[in-house]
């Protein structure tokens, strides 16, 4: 079928494509919410199911390239780990420490680090399948590894509910989806931009495609839109989130997330969802590129988290703590310190450590990382341009206020904190006095933004009237669901339970 194309209106001929084609499934975006939604597709019975993906191939996969996904789920313990990691050696396996991680608990971090603003029916929903998606997705052959952890005394501490990661990360996920699409005949078409959607706040049927070559329509009979947040379009931070100056800062993924789905969705009459104000933002190297600041300058990804503040101290531009570096680990609080160091005078702090954290740092370790390293304080003060009196005199006073007479555990928060400070530390508090010290410069990185579109337990997306609209789902970061913090690994998990939902639902309602 031939029409005429009002986008190609001033197109040379050639480049007038003008072609209607039909699937029964399109999915937009080409991340991991995306290949998780047409894999499900597939295997629901969708015989033809389209994957858009705007970027070309080699800068394909969205955020998903920059990461280690690891995932948080709810599991019955080690004996149910071990069916998805039967690799790992025996002896290693032993010093793996790893309980249960039940729906209370997953429920209860999910309501605490988002203020209770969480929407409690699509928590359930993500929480109650989580344990069902992972299982999935090892039916569907993904295979897995171990996640991070730290080692003490030998034995291997991981963060509760977040044990598993796909092998080889974010990019070992993409490649092993990508192989069990195209196994599976998705047909993954790149250089292929959304830049319409067909149909009212009623029902959806269809999308309009740009390409290099020109543009086409292609209808289905539901479109999933898998295309994540806007993090990466500085117009659209600098409009919706509530701190200042985000138009300038770094974004750690894709410099492909730049929100035009989900503006053309809410266009059509979406729900608005999730905390438009605020985004999950860590802390990453001062000088990381940018634009994809995960990535260091030799292509490796997720090199420039600087995640190991709950081990030392952090003070900004002027040499004062700003922070409870030790409010709990990492896992729950990264997403929140991103913002709160954007918030520093000049968007800059430095992260303090002494030998004894060092032990069991993590980051900062790589090549190309920012590092100082001095034989005392005032020295690093100097070397990083810090005033040396007021940063000797924090750090003098932080280690006068530590209660040593509680032991330091660094397995578990260990309540060992410093008293009569504004903000105390309020865990694993240790004295800096170890040298050689370091500085380690760090500024926010944007990851994700947490407003979207509001969608059904079946991921559907729903109008402002609070109808679904037919035809039309949403998974990934396009949808709203996060408010103020997020529980680290809870992004991969939604984005593979809401695409198993709206795979299955479009295929049984088509
Ligand atoms: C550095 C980093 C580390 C992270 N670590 C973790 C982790 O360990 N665990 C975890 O759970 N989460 C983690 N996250 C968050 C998580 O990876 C993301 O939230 C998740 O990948 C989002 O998936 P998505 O499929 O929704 O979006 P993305 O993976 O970002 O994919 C969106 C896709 O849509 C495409 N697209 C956009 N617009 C259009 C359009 N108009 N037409 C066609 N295609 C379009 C993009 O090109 C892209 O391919 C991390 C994120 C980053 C950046």
């Amino acid at each position: 079928m031939n029409e005429t194309d009002p986008d190609n209106a001033g197109a040379p001929e050639s480049a007038r494509m003008s072609v209607h084609q039909h699937c029964d499934i399109i999915v937009i975006g080409g991340g991991s919410s995306a290949f998780e939604a047409a894999v499900a597709a597939r295997m629901a019975g969708a015989e033809r199911v389209v994957m858009l993906e705007k970027a070309p191939e080699s800068q394909a996969g969205g955020n998903a390239r920059f990461s280690h996904t690891g995932f948080r789920f709810v599991f019955s313990g080690k004996e149910e780990l071990r069916t998805f990691i039967p690799d790992v050696p025996d002896d290693i396996f032993e010093t793996m420490q790893i309980d249960e991680y039940t729906r209370q608990e997953f429920i209860d971090d999910l309501n605490r680090v988002t203020q209770d603003r969480i929407d409690p029916d699509l928590a359930a929903h993500m929480v109650d399948k989580s344990n069902e998606a992972l299982h999935w997705m090892k039916q569907a052959g993904i295979i897995w590894a171990p996640d991070k952890f730290v080692v003490v005394n030998g034995k291997r501490y991981f963060e509760p509910g977040n044990i598993l990661q796909p092998l080889g990360g974010g990019r070992g996920q993409l490649q092993q989806w990508r192989s069990i699409a195209e196994k599976l005949n998705v047909d993954i078409r790149f250089n292929a931009k959304v830049i319409r959607l067909h149909g009212d706040q009623s029902r959806v049927d269809g999308v309009r495609v740009l390409t290099p070559d020109g543009t086409y329509d292609l209808t289905a009979s539901a479109v999933i839109a898998c295309s994540g947040g806007f993090q990466a379009n500085a117009e659209m931070r600098a409009r919706y989130l509530d701190v200042g100056n985000t138009d300038f800062m770094k974004v750690r993924g894709s410099r492909h997330n730049t929100g035009e789905v989900m503006r053309m969705m809410l266009d059509l009459g979406a729900q608005p969802a999730g905390h438009w104000q605020w985004a999950h933002m860590s802390p990453i190297d001062l000088n990381a590129p940018k634009m994809e600041s995960s990535l260091r300058a030799d292509g490796v990804g997720n090199t420039m988290n600087r995640y190991d503040y709950p081990l030392g101290i952090s003070v900004n531009s002027q040499g004062v703590r700003f922070f409870d570096e030790g409010e709990a680990s990492h896992a729950y609080t990264y997403a929140k310190t991103g913002r709160t160091v954007h918030l520093q005078p000049g968007s800059i702090a430095y992260q303090i450590y002494d030998q004894k954290a060092l032990a069991h740092a993590n980051y900062g370790k790589d090549p190309g990382s920012t590092r100082f390293e001095a034989g005392t304080i005032r020295e690093l003060a100097q070397k990083v341009g810090l005033n040396p009196d007021v940063l000797e005199h924090t750090v003098q006073t932080f280690n006068a206020a530590v209660r040593t007479d509680i032991p330091y555990d660094r397995s578990k928060l260990d309540g060992r904190r410093t008293e009569g400070l504004d903000p105390d530390k309020t865990n694993w508090a240790n004295p800096l006095d170890e040298p050689p010290f370091y500085a380690l410069p760090v500024t926010g990185g944007i990851t994700f933004t947490f407003g979207g579109v509001g969608v059904s337990t079946n991921a559907e997306v729903l109008n402002t009237e609070g109808l679904p609209i037919r035809g039309l789902y949403a998974s990934g970061d396009v949808i709203g669901l996060f408010y103020f913090n997020y529980p680290a690994c809870t992004g991969q998990t939604r984005n593979v339970v809401f695409s198993l939902s709206a795979a299955r639902h479009a295929v049984a309602t088509a």
